[in-house]
């Protein structure tokens, strides 16, 4: 889940880095592995990130629903049960000799896709505050998240407050 919105903010936000090193370091944070990534796979995840950034946009569930389902035809997807560190055993989604921007592609699709079949479009977004254009997947228990940082919810509520004061 943070894979996905790492990379598309990274790709597709303001001020975003999605230079090959930066990406390598997004890889290596979410625990994917990177070894055979070079800068032809730099060119995969920043076509990626574009691609998924509609998701979080979509005002609609059936918009959301319909560029996933269209995805998981188009990338290379085969199930199988994987026991590695440091997560033990769990699922893999890509075939298991494929380039890492498959095996990531896979991921980040069925994370987002488990995500919407829980709670629709109600946890993912656009950052709410004025002037952000990040995206924010919320796997909190509360799930009230409306901005991509704890920064970008603060500057909105001492806006929101200031506003008050002068009506
Ligand atoms: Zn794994
Ligand atoms: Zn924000």
């Amino acid at each position: 889940m943070s894979a996905a919105v790492a990379l598309v903010n990274a790709v597709t936000a303001t001020g975003g880095d999605d230079s090959a090193g930066a990406l390598r370091r997004l890889l290596r944070d979410n625990e994917f592995f990177w070894q055979e990534f070079d800068d032809a796979d730099a060119e995969d995840f920043r076509r990626w990130g574009r691609v998924l950034r509609p998701f979080f946009e979509a005002a609609r569930l059936r918009d959301a629903t319909e560029l996933l389902n269209r995805l998981m035809l188009e990338i290379p997807m085969h199930p199988h049960l994987s026991d590695h560190e440091p997560h033990g055993l769990h699922m893999h989604y890509a075939p298991p000799s494929s380039r890492l921007p498959d095996r990531f592609r896979a991921t980040t699709l069925m994370n987002l896709a488990e995500l919407v079949v829980q709670y629709g479009l109600g946890r993912t977004g656009v950052c709410a505050a004025d002037g952000c254009d990040r995206v924010y997947a919320d796997t909190s228990r509360a799930g009230r998240r409306r901005f991509c940082t704890e920064a970008c919810a603060n500057r909105t509520n001492v806006a929101a407050f200031r506003a008050r004061r002068r009506t």
